[in-house]
């Protein structure tokens, strides 16, 4: 029996069958809770209101019928809607229909946007007879229009360059931020084409560009445009295509790429060279003088140090001090060839690296302890100095980097016994180096034996969540005389002895059963990560040994990671890579230790099969740290991102770096602010207790929107607290710079308002900070003073938002926040947008990694078995997701079990063409970038990527969106 409405069937069911009149009115009475509806008599008395109208003014019939329309209370809250259906009553007595919008007032006192109409009902005789109003909600649209408005000026307000481009490549629109990048006025840029300002376009390349944006959807590409003035600026582009009321143009959003380059470059620099004296650093010796040994057997390592130096530093202080270090770099500079190295390798001692035959090198030295001996005048004193000179030499003493300058430095030792100011060449002793050495050498093969060592971890924790992990395996030795033993000491040793195998061994074994300990109790997952070294990294079979490992105890490679750093590379890179990608496709994490103290060059990064970057604890800012170094930090950060992999942070020993880091992106940290290594039980208690870290830290929490007030005067800050105390913000205050600093450490701040005048730092420079440490922030200033051109550059290079004047208005001051605040939110929303983008992107790359290790697998298994194609399906079937492949002519190939169930596919469209046998929505995605759609009532990212190796063609990937912003 078909279904019927149960109104309906209860007006069937009355007595008296009712007439055509009052099923109207039952009808009129479901139009839903946003259509009134009601019929006036020609005076305009009200005669009928349907259901939806009364219950907004929650009153009966009774209580409104028989009233003049205008003065029943709908028409209470607006007095000019309310005239104006005055005048409609007017005119729809002559006949006249009207339509406009009105406020109506509702029970809750809110009141409602509507399009509201009137429509004259003649009678028999030909005279109006009825009136019909009618009335519909239309706040969403309100709301739209709103919101337009608010995008319309967020996009005017925006630090990154807009503009909109039309087919023939003229602009049609820009923001201001786009006219500043490129030194135009608007008048002047809305007459030129992208031909006109983009070095890689002209204007017949122009209509290829198009094309290939047309067919694309969207672009994205690094060039350099024209500043007016004529210099040249790198930008990095992404356009997209918008077709709106049938036209199309190109939104394009350009990021000028100037500070980026700059910090990438100043990256480099400081990891390379010392700052002090501009010569190569530590790393950089370090590196040349592997590779110097790598092609050149007979070298000479010359170690020189300044003999009581201290005296100077102490004497007539650090300034006179630096300026002698420089004066001696720039003398040992003048003594050598071109084809030395001179290094600093930290304090007053300097390295030089010098490719020459045996004995070769005395001569340098002794022209060296004659050119520190000059006398120098620095400052007006006149100083007299001296130096000491150790030497190692290849192959002779060594062929390695580190146990030459060992040796040399035991040179260097015996050139200080011998009184200072000498040179002494090192000599092999019968025992070879220092006892000390051989003692902790032979304690070492002990402690292996006598299980002296022990492993504590240390928990990694996510950033995002706060909650931990995973944790590292530190190895820890416990020596029963000498006490415990660090780690930095003993590794070396281990690692020039060989003894490293058999301990590396043992601690791959322990901390792989403690993971499997841990998972068979069913705590939180976690993943285990293990210091690798590099002599374990030569050994041919250890990612097949891992994986035995894994599979003996059970434990799920994805619980599993290794670290390594850039420098144990080096020796065999080849081997290396191939270890850690077989270690990659069983699912084991992959982690580049200490970034930025090895060789740490970027594009290095790109070639290296790693999933998470650890950033050493040296490039790990505080808050009171020059602003420099966290626009390091972010350039490491962002970098990472762009290249897939996750950011860890090393070392951090406060609240304040976790917090600067969160905001910066970075994903996850470890250090002794949350905890320091500890043994197994007391890492269980953390994870049994669920510790983590405080959410309001990171700041990712669904929050109060958060003020902060600064002003050296407390009766300002009083006065601003009393009139901002009803908008239910929460109100941080400080009365000083350095204050407001702490306190943005320490609470995530979405809009700060700055006096200009304050003891110690100005509003401009604190906002300025502000802007480096956290960007996000809506920054404002409230000044009684106009120091024009300070507030001008902070507002064109962008720290502040805007400029407020004392004495204010209460009403607009209020308004100015509200509106910052409302800036803020759409900021933080695209920017959560992006993050799942990314976080999608990345999640695809490992599901694409997992399925392309999974089909390489499943294909060596088919030269063996006949008929596993079945398995291989199997193995998509297990995979959570719907996943299609469609080969290189475009034919739906396969589709997994959550792919057939999600679009209703039995198999019989398999071998059809894609674009036929899947959804309109999902198409694009096949040649686009990642993109959200709905699909059976769910929204979902839509993925494709090339698949290579035999399967050629694509695979598309259907994440469910939950899923992908983890
Ligand atoms: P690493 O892999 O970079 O380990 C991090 C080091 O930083 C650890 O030193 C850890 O205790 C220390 N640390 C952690 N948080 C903080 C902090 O907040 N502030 C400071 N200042 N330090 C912090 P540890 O345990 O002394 O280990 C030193 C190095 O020895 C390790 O550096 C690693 O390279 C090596 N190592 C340790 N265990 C093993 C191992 O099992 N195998 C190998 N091959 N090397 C190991
Ligand atoms: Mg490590
Ligand atoms: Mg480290």
């Amino acid at each position: 029996m078909p279904h019927r409405d149960a109104a309906l069937t209860l007006v069937a069911a009355s007595p008296a069958p009712p007439g055509p009149e009052h099923a109207l009115r039952e009808v009129l009475d479901r139009l839903g809770p946003s259509v009134f509806a009601g019929l006036l008599d020609a005076d305009g008395v009200l005669r009928y209101a349907n259901h939806a109208a009364l219950q907004a003014i929650g009153v009966t019939p009774e209580q409104v019928l028989g009233q003049r329309f205008d003065t029943t209370p709908w028409w209470q809250a607006c007095e000019l809607s309310q005239r104006r259906l005055q005048q409609a009553l007017a005119s729809a007595a002559r006949g006249q229909a009207s339509r406009f919008d009105v406020r109506l007032a509702t029970r809750s006192g809110d009141t409602l946007a509507m399009d509201f109409s009137l429509l004259p009902l003649y009678g028999p005789d030909g005279r109006v007879a009825w009136l019909i109003p009618s009335a519909c909600d239309v706040s969403d649209r309100e709301r739209a229009r709103r919101q337009l408005r608010l995008t319309r000026h967020a996009v005017e307000q925006a630090n990154d360059a807009l503009f909109q481009v039309g087919p023939d490549g003229a602009f049609r629109d820009a923001n201001t931020a786009a006219c500043r990048l490129l030194g135009l006025t608007r008048e002047h840029l809305l007459r030129l084409r992208v031909s006109d300002i983009d070095t890689q376009v002209d204007e017949t390349s122009w209509p290829q560009r198009w094309r290939e944006m047309c067919e694309r959807g969207s672009l994205r590409f690094e060039t350099d445009v024209r500043h007016h003035d004529g210099h040249e600026i790198p930008v990095d582009v992404s356009v997209s295509l918008v077709t709106s009321d049938g036209e199309t143009f190109a939104h394009v959003c350009v990021d000028d790429l100037r500070e980026r380059r700059a910090a990438e470059q100043r990256i480099q620099q400081l990891l390379q060279f010392d700052e002090l004296t501009g010569l190569p650093n530590r790393q950089r010796l370090f590196e040349h003088l592997g590779a110097t040994l790598q092609t050149r057997a007979e070298t000479a390592v010359l170690v020189l140090e300044l003999d009581r130096f201290k005296r100077i530093n102490d004497g007539l202080g650090p300034h006179i001090g630096d300026a002698v270090l420089r004066e001696v770099a720039q003398r040992i500079a003048a003594s050598v060839r071109n084809i030395d190295l001179v290094a600093r390798r930290g304090g007053d001692e300097f390295v030089i690296v010098m490719p020459a035959p045996a004995g070769a090198a005395t001569d340098l030295a002794r022209a060296l302890l004659g050119a520190v001996a000059r006398p120098m005048t620095i400052a007006g004193h006149e100083i007299h100095l001296t130096c000491s000179v150790g030497i190692a030499e290849a192959p002779g003493d060594g062929d390695h980097a580190e146990t030459l300058l060992r040796r040399a430095n035991a040179a260097l030792e015996q050139a200080k016994l011998q009184g200072r100011n000498h040179f002494s060449v090192y000599a092999r002793a019968p025992h070879d180096d220092d006892p000390e050495q051989l003692a902790l050498e032979t304690a070492l093969r002990q402690a292996l034996r006598d299980e002296q060592l022990e492993l504590h971890y240390q928990p990694q924790v996510d950033l995002v969540q706060g909650r931990i992990v995973g944790v590292e395996a530190l190895l820890r030795w416990m020596h029963p005389t000498l006490g415990r033993i660090a780690p930095d000491r003993f590794i070396p040793i281990a690692e020039e002895t060989g003894l490293i195998v058999p301990i590396g061994d043992w601690v791959l074994r322990r901390a792989i059963e403690q993971a499997a300990a841990w998972q068979r109790a069913g705590l939180p997952p976690l993943r285990m990560a293990v210091n690798l070294s590099a002599r374990q990294l030569l050994q041919a079979d250890l990612a097949r040994r891992i994986e035995g490992l894994l599979a003996a105890t059970g434990l799920d490679p994805r619980r599993f990671g290794v670290e390594v750093t850039e420098s144990m590379m080096i020796t065999n890179v080849d081997q290396a890579v191939q270890h850690l990608r077989a270690l990659r496709a069983l699912g084991v994490e992959v982690s580049l230790d200490d970034f930025g103290t090895g060789y740490s060059s970027l594009s290095y990064l790109r070639r290296l099969p790693v999933d998470v970057v650890k950033i050493d604890r040296s490039l790990v800012p505080d808050v009171t740290a020059p602003a420099e170094d966290v626009s390091i930090t972010r350039a490491i950060i962002t970098m990472a991102h762009q290249l897939q992999m996750k950011v860890l942070a090393e070392g951090v020993e406060s609240e304040g770096q976790a917090a600067l880091l969160a905001a910066n992106q970075c994903d996850q940290m470890q250090g002794w602010w949350f905890s320091a290594a500890q043994p197994a039980a007391a890492v269980e208690a953390m994870l049994r207790d669920g510790r983590r870290i405080d959410p309001a830290l990171l700041g990712r929490r669904s929050r109060e929107r958060t003020l902060l007030l600064v002003d050296d005067e407390e009766n300002i800050v009083a006065a601003l607290r009393r009139l901002l105390r009803a908008e239910g913000w929460l109100l941080l205050s400080a009365t000083s710079a350095e204050q407001a600093l702490e306190l943005m450490a320490r609470h995530e701040v979405d809009v700060i308002l700055s006096d200009q005048r304050m003891p110690g730092m100005t509003g401009v420079e604190l906002l300025r900070r502000a802007r480096q440490l956290y960007p996000e922030t809506i920054r404002l200033v409230l000044s009684g003073y106009t120091e024009l051109q300070s507030i001008t550059d902070a507002i064109n290079e962008g720290a502040i938002y805007k400029f407020l004047a004392k004495p204010w208005d209460d009403e607009q001051l209020r308004a100015h926040l509200r509106e910052a605040f409302a800036l803020k939110e759409m900021a933080d929303q695209n920017r959560r947008l992006d993050r799942e983008v990314q976080a999608a992107n990345r999640e695809l790359a490992e599901l694409n990694r997992r399925l392309q290790t999974l089909l390489s697998a499943q294909r060596e298994q088919n030269e063996r078995e006949v008929g596993s194609r079945e398995a291989a399906q199997e193995l998509l079937d297990a995979v959570p997701v719907p996943v299609f492949g469609i080969d290189d002519e475009d034919l739906l190939v396969f589709a997994n079990a959550p792919a057939q169930a999600l679009f209703g596919l039995d198999g019989n469209q398999l071998g059809g063409p894609a674009a036929e046998q899947l959804p309109q929505t999902v198409r694009p995605a096949l040649d686009g970038d990642a993109m959200l759609v709905t699909l059976a009532g769910r929204r979902w990212w839509a993925m494709s990527r090339p698949l290579s190796g035999i399967a050629r063609g694509r695979l598309l990937v259907l994440l469910p969106q939950a899923g992908a912003s983890k």
